[in-house]
């Protein structure tokens, strides 16, 4: 499994050709004609998206990451906020929201811009909440061994708004705690005070 995906992601041309020939296929079972003007593109499109919306199956993919040498000791959170963007794995439909990721660094520091491109990485692939969260803090843990990692994502999921019992609007909160942001309060009710307020204004 993990070879055909490395596969797919080092040759565009067989992941468009394959995805799309599934992409027909589904819209022939659902009733459709995809030979009719309006739908004679989308399989071909569709494939193209997922090779986009979907690229972080692909190692490849993944940022470079380069740490830096925390000289001056700093030693406050760092909160970086942002948007993302993924795809339910149960309904293969899109959740997206808020996203706050912090840390509190020992001797490593990482380019602040690099944060939201972890997020989109692990966001770029079929997810559940919950383990996206997860995957991003202990990422970063790994990688810059802080004294404390806390990532908190506030997201709406179009699987609960447009079937089902169809709640329009509902957010649904996970976060994943590390460190100091586990372990001492102050440090995690001054986190999530300070994304509280963020997200009320
Ligand atoms: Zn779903």
């Amino acid at each position: 499994m993990i070879e055909k995906r490395k596969n797919f992601c080092l040759n565009k041309e067989e992941y468009i050709k394959t995805v799309s020939e599934k992409i027909k296929e589904l819209l022939e079972a659902i009733g459709e004609d995809p030979n009719r003007g309006g739908l004679k593109e989308t399989p071909l499109r569709v494939a193209r998206m997922y090779r986009e919306i979907l690229k972080g199956y692909c190692e490849e993919e993944k940022p470079k990451i380069t740490v830096f040498e925390n000289k001056e000791n700093y030693s406050e959170m760092i909160i970086d906020e942002g948007y993302f963007y993924s795809l339910c794995e149960h309904h293969t439909l899109p959740f997206f929201g808020k996203v706050f990721v912090a840390y509190i660094p020992d001797k490593k520091l990482i380019g602040i811009s690099k944060l939201a491109r972890i997020v989109d990485h692990y966001a770029a692939r079929l997810q559940v909440q919950e383990r996206l969260t997860k995957q991003i803090a202990e990422y970063l843990d790994n990688v810059l061994k802080p004294k404390g990692v806390a990532v908190l994502m506030s997201a709406r999921h179009l699987c609960r708004e447009l079937r089902g019992v169809k709640k329009f609007g509902a957010i649904m909160t996970t976060s994943e705690l590390l460190g100091q942001f586990r372990e001492d309060s102050k440090t995690r009710n001054e986190f999530m005070n300070l994304v509280q307020n963020k997200l009320n204004s």
